[in-house]
């Protein structure tokens, strides 16, 4: 692997150039009802700094990094201008699965939510079915369980699904074990479903351990829990699987940087999870970064400043802020792995 570290900035550098906003979700997510994140403003524009609240330091360092990487550091060169977003359809109804997919125009690959909590595996073929018959055969269909199959349930699931024309299946089981495991099950059972990774890589302290393990046929990355654009990169290329890139909840800096992965990576065969700034009620750049046609513009991203004003957190959320930055600081030259 070869690297390209971006020298970490003093803190208090970090601390003078730090913005906090706090910016009120559409529908709540993720148990989330507002987003709070911290804008870093350093020599090469802004980078978005928003691990989820309860995340520790040691984890939350490497969304540091990342926001260092985009306000001090540079990106990869791109190999394209433009990189195709999916439509996300939650654990609704059937009935609902139009209206939800009428929101994303233009995507041609659709994410549909399966194995929520308190629901069954027919609840999943009904929207599952409903959003095939919305996308057309020509539409790539992906689902995602966040691990919420035992491997015998995801082998039942996944029979069932099958017939639908699935693109991959993404974290259908909890553990890297059960991965592998069902994976095996699959072939035996003559299920042709590819499985892909998600929370295996991004919540590990060995993202790579997936690929070793044949535990999937797909990586799903995202910058901000990895470090930065090009710490992403070389665990794509350490993987050597073909990778999807996603992001969190990000303001449209953030989502910026998740775009730069994708117009980074070699091969781009799948349509990446960075059509979601819509969930949040506003912004800090003007226009958001939204898909048109399915697909977002690569490039970067600047946070203005009446946006950032209008969203500021108030005093003691930024001091809150502030603390977590100081807390994350000693952990940043270890924020990136050596080969
Ligand atoms: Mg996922």
């Amino acid at each position: 692997m070869t690297h390209h570290e971006t020298a970490v900035p003093d803190l208090g550098d970090l601390l003078a150039g730090l913005r906090v906003v706090s910016i009120p979700m559409r529908v709540r997510f993720r148990g989330v009802e507002v987003r709070e994140a911290a804008l870093l403003h350093g020599p090469s524009g802004w980078g978005e700094f928003s691990p989820f609240l309860e995340y520790e330091p040691l984890e939350a360092s490497r969304w540091l990094g990342a926001a260092v990487e985009a306000a001090y550091g540079a990106w990869p060169a791109p190999r394209r201008t433009a990189v195709p977003v999916n439509a996300t359809v939650p654990a609704v109804g059937p009935e609902r699965v139009p209206e939800v997919l009428a929101r994303f125009d233009g995507a041609t690959t659709a994410k549909v939510k399966v194995a929520e909590r308190g629901q069954s595996v027919q609840d999943d073929v009904d929207r599952v079915a409903a959003v095939r018959d919305a996308m057309g055969s020509a539409g790539r269909v992906r689902v995602d369980a966040n691990g919420g199959w035992t491997v015998d349930e995801a082998v039942e699931a996944l029979r069932r699904l099958s017939r639908f024309g699935l693109e991959y299946a993404e974290q259908p089981c909890a553990t890297v074990e059960e991965l592998g495991e069902l994976r095996r099950a699959l072939a035996r059972a003559g299920v042709d479903v590819l499985v892909a990774a998600d929370e295996s890589i991004r919540k590990a302290d060995d993202p790579l351990r997936v690929a070793r393990e044949g535990a999937a046929d797909l990586v799903v990355v995202k910058v901000a829990p990895l470090g930065g654009v090009r710490r992403a990169l070389e665990v794509v290329e350490a993987c050597g699987l073909p990778a999807v890139v996603s992001s969190a909840l990000d303001t449209s800096v953030g989502m910026a940087a998740g775009v730069a992965l994708a117009a980074a990576l070699p091969a781009l065969d799948h349509a990446c999870g960075l059509g979601t700034v819509a969930l949040l009620a506003g912004d800090v750049a003007e226009p958001p970064l939204l898909p048109s046609g399915g697909r977002l513009p690569v490039g970067r991203v600047d946070a203005q400043e009446d946006l950032l004003e209008r969203w500021a957190a108030p005093p003691e959320r930024e001091q809150w802020w502030r603390e977590r930055v100081t807390a994350c600081h000693p952990h940043l030259s270890g924020a990136t792995v050596d080969p």
